[in-house]
Protein backbone atom coordinates (compact mmCIF):
# COMPACT_ATOMS: atom_id res chain seq x y z
CA UNK A 1 0.00 0.00 0.00
CA UNK A 2 1.37 3.16 -0.81
CA UNK A 3 0.49 6.79 0.59
CA UNK A 4 0.26 9.94 -1.66
CA UNK A 5 0.63 13.63 -0.71
CA UNK A 6 -0.87 16.31 -3.10
CA UNK A 7 -0.39 20.20 -1.59
CA UNK A 8 -1.80 22.93 -2.22
CA UNK A 9 0.11 23.99 -5.11
CA UNK A 10 -0.92 20.54 -6.87
CA UNK A 11 -4.52 21.26 -6.99
CA UNK A 12 -4.77 25.40 -7.14
CA UNK A 13 -7.12 25.36 -10.84
CA UNK A 14 -9.51 22.39 -12.38
CA UNK A 15 -5.68 21.28 -14.54
CA UNK A 16 -4.27 20.10 -11.37
CA UNK A 17 -7.02 18.14 -10.52
CA UNK A 18 -7.43 16.51 -13.68
CA UNK A 19 -3.35 16.29 -13.74
CA UNK A 20 -3.79 14.60 -9.94
CA UNK A 21 -5.90 12.21 -12.06
CA UNK A 22 -3.56 11.29 -14.82
CA UNK A 23 -0.67 9.96 -11.98
CA UNK A 24 -2.85 8.01 -9.77
CA UNK A 25 -4.24 6.24 -13.31
CA UNK A 26 -0.53 5.37 -13.27
CA UNK A 27 -0.52 3.53 -10.35
CA UNK A 28 -2.16 -0.34 -9.55
CA UNK A 29 -1.11 -0.26 -6.08
CA UNK A 30 -3.91 0.18 -3.16
CA UNK A 31 -3.33 3.92 -2.29
CA UNK A 32 -4.81 6.37 0.35
CA UNK A 33 -4.31 9.74 -1.19
CA UNK A 34 -3.68 12.72 1.34
CA UNK A 35 -4.71 15.97 -0.04
CA UNK A 36 -4.11 19.98 1.21
CA UNK A 37 -6.72 22.63 0.26
CA UNK A 38 -6.41 24.19 -3.14
CA UNK A 39 -4.26 26.76 -3.85
CA UNK A 40 -3.33 29.11 -0.99
CA UNK A 41 -7.16 28.29 0.96
CA UNK A 42 -5.95 28.11 4.38
CA UNK A 43 -4.23 31.36 3.78
CA UNK A 44 -7.70 32.79 2.97
CA UNK A 45 -9.44 31.42 5.46
CA UNK A 46 -7.40 32.46 7.93
CA UNK A 47 -7.90 36.06 6.50
CA UNK A 48 -11.55 35.08 6.54
CA UNK A 49 -11.67 34.65 10.55
CA UNK A 50 -9.22 37.94 10.97
CA UNK A 51 -11.66 39.82 9.18
CA UNK A 52 -14.83 38.69 10.62
CA UNK A 53 -13.67 40.38 13.94
CA UNK A 54 -12.45 43.45 12.28
CA UNK A 55 -14.61 44.33 9.57
CA UNK A 56 -17.94 42.27 8.95
CA UNK A 57 -18.59 43.78 4.92
CA UNK A 58 -14.94 43.02 4.34
CA UNK A 59 -15.03 38.86 5.48
CA UNK A 60 -18.33 38.77 3.33
CA UNK A 61 -16.42 39.72 0.30
CA UNK A 62 -13.64 37.32 0.85
CA UNK A 63 -16.04 34.73 1.78
CA UNK A 64 -17.56 34.95 -1.59
CA UNK A 65 -14.56 35.13 -3.81
CA UNK A 66 -13.28 31.83 -2.29
CA UNK A 67 -16.87 30.26 -2.97
CA UNK A 68 -17.06 31.20 -6.33
CA UNK A 69 -13.13 30.12 -6.82
CA UNK A 70 -14.04 26.86 -5.56
CA UNK A 71 -17.27 26.88 -7.64
CA UNK A 72 -14.88 27.71 -10.77
CA UNK A 73 -13.18 24.34 -9.96
CA UNK A 74 -16.42 22.25 -10.02
CA UNK A 75 -17.78 24.11 -13.12
CA UNK A 76 -14.86 23.13 -14.83
CA UNK A 77 -14.54 19.98 -13.99
CA UNK A 78 -18.51 19.01 -14.16
CA UNK A 79 -20.15 20.20 -16.88
CA UNK A 80 -23.93 18.38 -15.39
CA UNK A 81 -24.91 21.14 -13.06
CA UNK A 82 -27.30 18.69 -11.44
CA UNK A 83 -24.14 16.66 -10.51
CA UNK A 84 -24.60 15.74 -6.53
CA UNK A 85 -21.17 17.81 -5.60
CA UNK A 86 -23.00 21.21 -6.55
CA UNK A 87 -25.43 20.90 -3.67
CA UNK A 88 -22.79 19.06 -1.04
CA UNK A 89 -20.23 21.83 -1.70
CA UNK A 90 -23.41 24.32 -1.22
CA UNK A 91 -23.85 22.79 2.24
CA UNK A 92 -20.36 23.03 3.43
CA UNK A 93 -20.27 26.33 2.26
CA UNK A 94 -23.05 26.88 4.92
CA UNK A 95 -21.87 25.23 7.18
CA UNK A 96 -18.80 27.41 7.48
CA UNK A 97 -20.71 30.55 6.74
CA UNK A 98 -22.60 29.83 9.95
CA UNK A 99 -19.31 28.58 12.12
CA UNK A 100 -18.08 32.20 10.80
CA UNK A 101 -20.72 34.73 11.24
CA UNK A 102 -23.20 32.71 13.77
CA UNK A 103 -21.32 30.39 16.33
CA UNK A 104 -19.47 31.92 19.16
CA UNK A 105 -16.31 29.95 20.88
CA UNK A 106 -14.70 31.15 23.92
CA UNK A 107 -11.28 30.82 22.22
CA UNK A 108 -9.77 32.36 18.95
CA UNK A 109 -7.45 28.83 18.54
CA UNK A 110 -10.66 26.72 18.79
CA UNK A 111 -12.30 28.91 16.42
CA UNK A 112 -9.47 28.90 13.79
CA UNK A 113 -9.38 25.38 13.87
CA UNK A 114 -13.41 25.25 13.13
CA UNK A 115 -12.71 27.51 10.34
CA UNK A 116 -9.41 26.81 8.53
CA UNK A 117 -10.22 23.38 8.46
CA UNK A 118 -12.57 23.63 5.79
CA UNK A 119 -10.08 23.76 2.83
CA UNK A 120 -9.27 20.87 3.04
CA UNK A 121 -13.11 19.50 3.34
CA UNK A 122 -14.15 21.21 0.42
CA UNK A 123 -10.88 20.11 -1.87
CA UNK A 124 -11.15 16.68 -0.81
CA UNK A 125 -15.01 16.54 -1.35
CA UNK A 126 -14.29 17.55 -4.90
CA UNK A 127 -11.62 15.96 -5.64
CA UNK A 128 -13.21 12.34 -5.09
CA UNK A 129 -16.26 13.55 -6.63
CA UNK A 130 -14.49 13.63 -9.62
CA UNK A 131 -12.10 10.84 -9.37
CA UNK A 132 -15.19 8.97 -9.34
CA UNK A 133 -16.93 10.38 -12.15
CA UNK A 134 -13.75 9.30 -14.39
CA UNK A 135 -13.72 5.98 -13.50
CA UNK A 136 -11.11 6.38 -10.83
CA UNK A 137 -13.48 4.37 -7.73
CA UNK A 138 -12.16 6.09 -4.64
CA UNK A 139 -13.65 6.17 -0.81
CA UNK A 140 -13.82 10.03 0.76
CA UNK A 141 -12.89 9.55 4.34
CA UNK A 142 -13.77 11.95 7.11
CA UNK A 143 -10.15 12.42 8.55
CA UNK A 144 -11.38 14.17 11.57
CA UNK A 145 -13.29 10.99 12.46
CA UNK A 146 -10.20 9.26 12.48
CA UNK A 147 -7.27 11.22 13.13
CA UNK A 148 -8.12 11.66 17.00
CA UNK A 149 -6.19 14.81 18.53
CA UNK A 150 -6.08 16.54 21.85
CA UNK A 151 -7.54 19.96 22.14
CA UNK A 152 -4.54 21.51 21.75
CA UNK A 153 -6.05 23.85 19.19
CA UNK A 154 -4.01 25.01 16.08
CA UNK A 155 -1.04 22.47 16.94
CA UNK A 156 -3.22 19.08 18.12
CA UNK A 157 -1.10 16.34 19.33
CA UNK A 158 -2.57 12.91 17.99
CA UNK A 159 -3.56 10.18 20.04
CA UNK A 160 -1.43 7.41 17.90
CA UNK A 161 -3.06 4.30 20.00
CA UNK A 162 -6.78 5.55 19.00
CA UNK A 163 -5.76 6.62 15.93
CA UNK A 164 -4.45 3.59 14.78
CA UNK A 165 -7.38 1.60 15.57
CA UNK A 166 -9.34 4.03 13.50
CA UNK A 167 -7.35 3.62 11.26
CA UNK A 168 -7.50 0.32 10.27
CA UNK A 169 -11.43 0.02 10.16
CA UNK A 170 -11.36 3.53 8.20
CA UNK A 171 -8.62 1.95 5.88
CA UNK A 172 -9.22 -1.38 6.11
CA UNK A 173 -8.86 -2.37 1.60
CA UNK A 174 -11.57 -5.31 1.81
CA UNK A 175 -13.73 -3.44 -1.04
CA UNK A 176 -11.75 -0.60 -1.76
CA UNK A 177 -8.71 -0.09 -3.21
CA UNK A 178 -7.91 3.90 -3.61
CA UNK A 179 -9.15 6.43 -0.46
CA UNK A 180 -9.13 9.82 -0.38
CA UNK A 181 -8.90 12.10 2.38
CA UNK A 182 -7.33 15.20 4.19
CA UNK A 183 -4.39 16.07 5.67
CA UNK A 184 -3.48 18.87 8.12
CA UNK A 185 -6.73 18.54 9.87
CA UNK A 186 -7.99 16.04 12.73
CA UNK A 187 -11.01 15.85 15.40
CA UNK A 188 -10.58 16.07 19.12
CA UNK A 189 -12.29 13.53 21.57
CA UNK A 190 -14.71 16.28 22.51
CA UNK A 191 -16.15 16.44 18.90
CA UNK A 192 -14.23 19.82 17.37
CA UNK A 193 -11.92 19.99 14.29
CA UNK A 194 -8.60 20.62 14.93
CA UNK A 195 -5.57 21.43 12.81
CA UNK A 196 -1.87 19.96 13.39
CA UNK A 197 -0.32 23.26 12.29
CA UNK A 198 0.89 24.72 9.29
CA UNK A 199 1.63 23.05 6.68
CA UNK A 200 1.20 19.51 8.00
CA UNK A 201 -0.24 17.58 5.37
CA UNK A 202 2.55 15.83 5.21
CA UNK A 203 2.89 15.06 8.50
CA UNK A 204 -0.67 13.19 8.27
CA UNK A 205 0.56 11.06 5.30
CA UNK A 206 3.46 10.20 7.25
CA UNK A 207 1.45 9.17 10.24
CA UNK A 208 -0.76 7.27 8.42
CA UNK A 209 1.98 5.46 6.74
CA UNK A 210 3.26 4.93 10.29
CA UNK A 211 0.17 3.30 11.59
CA UNK A 212 -0.83 1.15 8.60
CA UNK A 213 2.80 0.24 7.70
CA UNK A 214 2.58 1.18 4.33
CA UNK A 215 5.51 0.14 1.73
CA UNK A 216 6.30 4.08 0.74
CA UNK A 217 4.88 7.55 0.54
CA UNK A 218 5.50 9.94 -2.56
CA UNK A 219 4.67 13.78 -1.95
CA UNK A 220 4.36 15.36 -5.40
CA UNK A 221 5.55 18.89 -5.59
CA UNK A 222 6.60 21.40 -8.02
CA UNK A 223 9.84 20.74 -8.36
CA UNK A 224 11.90 17.91 -9.29
CA UNK A 225 12.75 16.74 -6.31
CA UNK A 226 14.48 18.04 -3.12
CA UNK A 227 17.15 20.31 -4.58
CA UNK A 228 20.51 21.13 -2.96
CA UNK A 229 19.86 25.10 -2.53
CA UNK A 230 16.85 26.75 -2.97
CA UNK A 231 16.52 28.19 -6.22
CA UNK A 232 15.05 31.20 -5.12
CA UNK A 233 18.21 32.72 -3.73
CA UNK A 234 20.85 30.14 -5.08
CA UNK A 235 21.72 29.88 -8.54
CA UNK A 236 22.84 26.65 -10.47
CA UNK A 237 20.85 24.31 -7.91
CA UNK A 238 20.94 20.60 -8.73
CA UNK A 239 18.59 17.59 -7.51
CA UNK A 240 19.69 15.56 -4.91
CA UNK A 241 18.56 11.81 -5.78
CA UNK A 242 18.77 10.51 -2.16
CA UNK A 243 19.55 11.26 0.66
CA UNK A 244 19.04 9.48 4.62
CA UNK A 245 16.28 10.37 7.22
CA UNK A 246 18.82 11.86 9.42
CA UNK A 247 20.42 14.68 6.45
CA UNK A 248 16.67 15.48 5.79
CA UNK A 249 15.90 16.30 9.66
CA UNK A 250 19.32 17.99 9.82
CA UNK A 251 17.97 20.13 6.03
CA UNK A 252 14.27 20.67 7.64
CA UNK A 253 15.46 21.49 10.67
CA UNK A 254 17.82 24.36 9.53
CA UNK A 255 14.86 25.83 7.22
CA UNK A 256 15.00 24.02 3.92
CA UNK A 257 11.25 23.44 2.96
CA UNK A 258 12.24 20.04 1.82
CA UNK A 259 9.20 18.69 3.94
CA UNK A 260 7.54 19.41 7.22
CA UNK A 261 9.90 18.27 9.64
CA UNK A 262 7.37 16.61 11.97
CA UNK A 263 6.70 13.66 9.17
CA UNK A 264 10.25 11.90 9.03
CA UNK A 265 10.58 10.65 12.44
CA UNK A 266 7.24 8.36 11.89
CA UNK A 267 8.66 7.36 8.75
CA UNK A 268 11.97 6.88 10.37
CA UNK A 269 10.48 4.62 13.08
CA UNK A 270 9.12 2.12 10.38
CA UNK A 271 11.91 2.40 7.73
CA UNK A 272 9.21 3.61 5.17
CA UNK A 273 11.14 5.78 2.29
CA UNK A 274 9.59 9.27 1.40
CA UNK A 275 9.73 10.15 -2.38
CA UNK A 276 9.36 13.42 -3.21
CA UNK A 277 8.46 13.73 -6.57
CA UNK A 278 7.42 16.02 -9.51
CA UNK A 279 3.41 16.45 -10.69
CA UNK A 280 4.92 18.67 -13.70
CA UNK A 281 7.14 15.96 -14.72
CA UNK A 282 5.82 12.81 -13.01
CA UNK A 283 8.10 10.64 -14.98
CA UNK A 284 10.96 12.01 -13.10
CA UNK A 285 12.44 9.37 -10.20
CA UNK A 286 12.32 12.60 -7.85
CA UNK A 287 14.75 12.13 -4.08
CA UNK A 288 14.01 9.65 -2.03
CA UNK A 289 14.36 10.24 1.91
CA UNK A 290 15.46 6.55 3.55
CA UNK A 291 17.68 4.63 5.38
CA UNK A 292 21.62 5.72 3.54
CA UNK A 293 24.06 5.36 5.21
CA UNK A 294 26.33 7.76 4.05
CA UNK A 295 25.62 10.89 1.50
CA UNK A 296 27.00 9.96 -1.46
CA UNK A 297 26.57 12.46 -3.43
CA UNK A 298 29.19 14.91 -4.38
CA UNK A 299 27.26 18.38 -3.79
CA UNK A 300 27.20 21.00 -1.11
CA UNK A 301 23.69 22.01 0.80
CA UNK A 302 23.11 24.96 0.94
CA UNK A 303 20.30 26.38 3.60
CA UNK A 304 19.21 30.20 4.32
CA UNK A 305 17.37 30.97 7.32
CA UNK A 306 16.41 34.45 6.75
CA UNK A 307 14.98 37.08 9.31
CA UNK A 308 17.28 36.28 12.31
CA UNK A 309 18.26 37.82 15.57
CA UNK A 310 21.64 37.78 16.95
CA UNK A 311 21.45 38.15 20.91
CA UNK A 312 24.28 38.15 23.10
CA UNK A 313 24.20 38.11 27.01
CA UNK A 314 26.78 38.86 29.45
CA UNK A 315 26.50 38.89 32.87
CA UNK A 316 26.52 41.76 35.04
CA UNK A 317 29.22 40.99 37.49
CA UNK A 318 31.58 39.69 34.72
CA UNK A 319 31.25 36.33 36.33
CA UNK A 320 29.50 33.50 34.06
CA UNK A 321 29.08 30.02 35.29
CA UNK A 322 27.54 29.04 32.33
CA UNK A 323 25.80 25.82 33.30
CA UNK A 324 23.72 27.76 35.93
CA UNK A 325 23.10 30.39 33.17
CA UNK A 326 22.31 28.27 30.34
CA UNK A 327 19.34 26.53 32.16
CA UNK A 328 17.76 29.99 33.26
CA UNK A 329 17.98 31.00 29.73
CA UNK A 330 16.91 28.02 28.01
CA UNK A 331 14.05 28.26 31.00
CA UNK A 332 13.19 31.57 29.36
CA UNK A 333 13.27 30.82 25.85
CA UNK A 334 11.04 27.41 26.15
CA UNK A 335 8.48 29.37 28.52
CA UNK A 336 8.22 31.82 25.67
CA UNK A 337 8.00 29.01 23.09
CA UNK A 338 11.23 30.36 21.28
CA UNK A 339 13.31 27.72 19.18
CA UNK A 340 16.86 28.69 19.20
CA UNK A 341 18.74 28.01 15.61
CA UNK A 342 22.29 28.39 17.00
CA UNK A 343 23.89 29.13 20.13
CA UNK A 344 27.92 30.07 21.01
CA UNK A 345 30.05 30.42 24.47
CA UNK A 346 32.14 32.12 25.94
CA UNK A 347 33.42 32.31 29.29
CA UNK A 348 31.50 35.68 29.63
CA UNK A 349 29.12 35.95 26.76
CA UNK A 350 25.85 33.74 25.54
CA UNK A 351 24.90 34.67 21.81
CA UNK A 352 21.89 33.27 20.35
CA UNK A 353 20.57 32.95 16.89
CA UNK A 354 16.57 32.97 16.78
CA UNK A 355 13.54 33.39 14.55
CA UNK A 356 12.20 37.02 14.68
CA UNK A 357 8.56 35.34 15.12
CA UNK A 358 5.87 37.79 16.08
CA UNK A 359 7.66 40.30 17.68
CA UNK A 360 8.57 37.30 20.27
CA UNK A 361 11.93 38.06 20.89
CA UNK A 362 10.98 41.66 22.09
CA UNK A 363 9.45 40.33 24.82
CA UNK A 364 12.70 37.43 25.33
CA UNK A 365 15.08 40.62 25.36
CA UNK A 366 13.07 42.70 28.13
CA UNK A 367 13.14 39.73 30.25
CA UNK A 368 16.91 38.68 30.07
CA UNK A 369 17.54 42.60 30.74
CA UNK A 370 16.74 41.60 34.13
CA UNK A 371 20.09 39.43 34.79
CA UNK A 372 21.98 40.38 32.12
CA UNK A 373 23.86 43.20 29.78
CA UNK A 374 22.15 42.42 26.23
CA UNK A 375 23.01 43.24 22.79
CA UNK A 376 21.28 41.92 19.47
CA UNK A 377 21.24 42.85 15.86
CA UNK A 378 18.38 42.16 13.95
CA UNK A 379 17.79 41.57 9.95
CA UNK A 380 20.53 38.60 10.00
CA UNK A 381 20.60 35.38 7.81
CA UNK A 382 21.40 32.08 8.91
CA UNK A 383 23.78 30.30 5.95
CA UNK A 384 24.01 26.47 6.86
CA UNK A 385 26.21 24.55 4.21
CA UNK A 386 25.78 20.53 4.60
CA UNK A 387 29.11 18.99 3.07
CA UNK A 388 30.92 21.87 2.91
CA UNK A 389 33.81 22.43 0.63
CA UNK A 390 35.95 26.10 1.45
CA UNK A 391 35.32 26.78 -2.29
CA UNK A 392 31.74 26.47 -1.63
CA UNK A 393 32.00 28.44 1.36
CA UNK A 394 33.81 31.02 -0.17
CA UNK A 395 31.21 31.20 -3.19
CA UNK A 396 28.26 32.20 -0.88
CA UNK A 397 30.20 34.26 2.03
CA UNK A 398 32.32 36.59 0.00
CA UNK A 399 31.39 40.27 0.27
CA UNK A 400 29.24 39.53 3.42
CA UNK A 401 29.90 40.45 6.97
CA UNK A 402 29.94 37.60 9.44
CA UNK A 403 29.06 37.25 13.17
CA UNK A 404 29.09 34.26 13.60
CA UNK A 405 31.07 30.83 12.21
CA UNK A 406 30.59 27.37 13.71
CA UNK A 407 32.04 24.33 11.86
CA UNK A 408 31.47 20.79 12.57
CA UNK A 409 32.84 17.37 10.50
CA UNK A 410 29.77 17.81 8.07
CA UNK A 411 28.04 21.32 8.87
CA UNK A 412 29.52 24.89 8.88
CA UNK A 413 27.07 27.66 9.96
CA UNK A 414 27.09 31.23 9.36
CA UNK A 415 25.07 34.63 10.82
CA UNK A 416 25.53 36.91 8.32
CA UNK A 417 24.43 40.37 7.15
N1 LIG B 1 -3.45 23.48 3.79
C1 LIG B 1 -2.59 23.51 4.95
C2 LIG B 1 -1.66 24.71 4.90
O1 LIG B 1 -1.62 25.40 3.88
C3 LIG B 1 -1.84 22.26 5.16
C4 LIG B 1 -0.87 21.89 4.07
O2 LIG B 1 -0.96 22.42 2.97
O3 LIG B 1 -0.01 21.05 4.32
O4 LIG B 1 -0.97 24.96 5.86
MG1 LIG C 1 -0.38 24.14 1.61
Amino acid sequence: MLVFKFGGASVKDSKGVKNLLNILNEFSDNLIVVVSAFGKTTNKLEEILNLSIENTEKCKEKFEILKAYHFDIVKDLFSDESDPIYTELKNEFLKLKNEIFEKKHDSFDLKYDQIVSFGEIFSTMIVSAFLNSQKLVNKWIDIRKVMITDDTFREAKIDMSLTKTKAEEAFNFKNDKVYLTQGFIGGSKSGYSTTLGREGSDYTAAVLANLLEAEKVMVWKDVDGILNADPQYFDATEKLDRISYQEAVELAYFGAKVIHPKALKPLHNKNIPLFVRSFINPEGAGTEIGCFKQYDQDLPIFILKKDQILISLFPKDLSFAIEDELNKVFGYLSEQRIKVNLIQNSAISISLCIDNINRKWKHLIERLKVDYKVLYNDELELLTIRHYSDQAIKKVTKDRKIFIEQRSRHTAHFVIK
